[in-house]
């Protein structure tokens, strides 16, 4: 379970979220969409603490990511605390960001291994399971650049899923692919969804995919919910012009 609350981040004089409030529960699959700028990446970015917060508090099962209410007052955790309630997030990027120079399954067994503490042998033999499961269990000692851009971002599905991540965030992870290869890596996610109780969070201007993964979409305009609903509702009979105009402007 997430949850936003009182969210605010601003880049200098620029707010893109202002008083954000927002909750996914535990197995939802939840899309984000919305024009560009209006903040979706920024959401993700935020809850892989990969941006600071400029205010409020966000939590993951009740537990304060990166500050707490202490004695009225909000508090900024220790680096060590961030990184325990961190840890249960994954995320795959639009631009893979698999390490070059290590072979497919070097890059999968790397956080296992250095951040988790696991033998390499037992990681070795998990990411192994893991590439069968995204069908690339022929490329493990395969370098990045030898791959597709779609296997490669297999091979990034694959290394976030060795963490075991209770959430997973999924930002444009088609959006640098050409386009036959995005058949694959949406194939791929759309197994995980059905396989697993994952939580995820997904941005994606593939509306497709989201009809079919989701179980909520939420619209975004200038930092804000304009509208949520399910993906049969949201994207057949939206309540709001900016939504309806949005997915006028994508279908
Ligand atoms: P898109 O669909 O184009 O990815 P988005 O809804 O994901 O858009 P964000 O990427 O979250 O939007 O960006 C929201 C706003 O914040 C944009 O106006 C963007 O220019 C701005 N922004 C994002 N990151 C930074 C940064 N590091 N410094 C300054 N401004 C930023």
């Amino acid at each position: 379970r997430i949850e936003f609350k009182n969210v605010v981040k601003k880049f200098g004089d620029l707010t893109v979220l202002n008083n954000l409030n927002l909750t996914v529960g535990h197995g939802e699959r939840v899309t984000l969409i919305g024009p560009s700028g209006s903040g979706k990446t920024t959401i993700l970015r935020l809850l892989m603490t990969l941006e600071d917060l400029t205010d409020g508090y966000i939590f993951v099962d009740g537990a304060p990511l990166t500050h707490a209410e202490r004695g009225g007052k909000r508090v900024a955790l220790k680096p060590k605390e961030v990184s325990k309630t961190r840890r249960r997030i994954g995320m795959v990027f639009q631009q893979f960001n698999l390490f070059p120079n290590m072979s497919v399954i070097e890059n999968i067994i790397e956080a296992p291994v250095h951040v988790l503490g696991k033998k390499p042998e037992e990681a070795r033999v998990e990411a192994k399971g893991l590439l069968e499961k995204v069908g690339l269990a022929a490329k493990a000692d395969a370098h990045p650049m030898q791959l597709s851009g779609g296997q490669q971002q297999r091979v990034a599905i694959a290394r976030a899923l060795a963490m075991h991540p209770e959430i997973i965030c999924l930002d444009e992870v088609t959006s640098a692919l050409d386009p036959e290869l995005v058949g694959d890596v949406l194939n791929t996610l759309r197994d995980l969804a059905q396989e697993t109780d994952i939580t995820m969070l997904i941005v994606t201007h593939e509306m497709q995919f989201a009809r079919d993964v989701s179980n909520r979409v939420m619209m975004f305009d200038g930092g804000q919910i304009v509208e949520e609903g399910s993906p049969d509702k949201i994207f057949t009979d939206p309540d709001h012009n900016r939504t309806k105009k949005f997915l006028e402007a994508v279908l």
